[in-house]
């Protein structure tokens, strides 16, 4: 049985051509950090994150003139846009009419019923979903009597945020529902994951079916906050939580799209480019192998194919993984043996490794496209939803 629980039954949304929700792939989300006011700067942006695999792109409008960009930048978008916006109930009506294709909103937050009710209706009129959005860090204080009913419950303070997080979205949720709105997606994020894990639980248990958006808030520079994000992330896509996700990292976001990717690949919730194994070597190394490992990566970085490759360092781990994956080596002294589709194919000079590992990498790919397929190749490397067709009697 796996571990990996069966996904969240959610209702499907549209945000421009990408859906959100049901069976439709978890899609991944990035957020520009050019400024919106620059329409050139943030095309360029949108462009590279769509390059770079990202599905829908977030950009913020904090003001009129970056609204007044807007008709300058939705025409001309290769990827779905999500307006982000705050208080200001003009900008998303400003964002509607420019033809956004989703908004990131707290209703609750904004101040006046009928300023509510005229972007709601424009919204409905459009079919364009809105994503109620809470953080941890930004959302409003604790009433005493909310913090004295989850005491009488002897509440840890880990259930207490989780739980006001939980019932700032609702009264969110409510503003929309009462509107007869129901594209409506949610994110209940914190930093601390304890608290994130709790809070996306406890809403994955309530009897609605909103798709949920998956973020760890303020996650950190690319090392501490990749790990961070896949741990969060991760976790809760195990537990079948979870449409679509955003990493949040202090770096250029075409890394968030790439860490994103890496954590719906590692879970094999999606498949999009190549999954690398590498060995992180030991005594027994006889070559440079940091020095391969890292020039394969760069290699596939290029390719959009999913191709499972295994670069590893000596004759102990490594036949059998470069057996299981698409294109492998496994090092000697020197030298090195590359496997492809389960087979040797030769043994080549260390010199030669990295020039052998790429031209059998794009053969792959050439045989794929010209719909060669053999037994192996039909495996497509390691595969753990295949059947085994053969198990040997002990
Ligand atoms: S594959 Fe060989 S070199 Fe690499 S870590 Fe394992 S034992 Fe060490």
């Amino acid at each position: 049985m796996s571990l990996i629980a069966p996904r969240r039954k959610t209702r499907v949304l549209n945000v421009g051509d990408v859906k959100i929700g049901g069976d439709h792939p978890i899609v991944v989300q990035s957020m520009a950090t050019a400024d919106t006011r620059d329409p050139a700067a943030t095309l360029a942006q949108i462009r590279q994150l769509a390059e770079a695999g990202c599905e829908i792109v977030r950009i913020a409008v904090p003001d009129r003139s970056a609204a007044a960009a807007l008709p300058d930048i939705v025409p001309h978008t290769p990827v779905p846009l999500i307006a982000d916006i705050h208080f200001e109930h003009t900008l998303a009506l400003k964002a509607l009419d420019a033809g956004i294709h989703g908004l990131r909103l707290n209703p609750g937050n904004i101040r006046k019923p009928e300023d509510v009710r005229e972007v709601v209706t424009k919204a409905k009129v459009r079919q364009v979903p809105i994503r109620i959005g809470v953080n941890f860090g930004s959302v409003a204080p604790m009433p005493p009597e909310f913090v004295d009913e989850m005491a009488m419950r002897n509440a840890t303070q880990v259930e207490l945020r989780a739980e006001w997080l939980v019932r700032s979205a609702l009264n969110h949720i409510k503003i929309l529902e009462d509107l007869d709105f129901g594209l409506t997606k949610v994110s209940l994020k914190a930093f601390e994951l304890p608290v994130l894990f709790e809070a996306y639980r406890r809403f994955a248990g309530l009897p609605n079916d909103y798709p949920l958006h998956l973020g760890v808030t303020e996650a950190g520079t690319p090392r501490a906050g990749s790990v961070r994000s896949a741990t969060g992330i991760g976790t809760l896509l195990a537990l079948g939580i979870g449409d679509t996700i955003r990493v949040s990292l202090t770096t250029d976001p075409v890394e968030e799209v790439f860490v994103g990717y890496e954590i719906l690949k590692s879970l094999e919730l999606r498949q999009k480019g190549a999954i690398m194994i590498a060995c992180p070597t030991c005594g027994r190394v006889e070559v440079d192998l940091f020095t391969l490992a890292n020039q394969v990566d760069a290699f596939l970085a290029e390719i959009d194919e999913p191709i499972r490759v295994a670069v590893m360092g000596c004759v102990v781990n490594g036949p059998g993984e470069s057996r299981d994956a698409d294109v492998g080596l496994a090092a000697g002294k020197g030298k090195g043996v590359i496997f492809r589709k389960g087979k040797t194919v030769r043994t080549v000079a260390e010199s030669e490794m990295l020039e052998a590992l790429k031209a059998e990498i794009q053969q792959v790919i050439e045989d794929r496209r010209n719909g060669i397929v053999d037994e192996v190749d039909a495996t497509q490397g390691y595969r753990p939803d295949r059947p085994v067709l053969q198990l040997t009697a002990v």
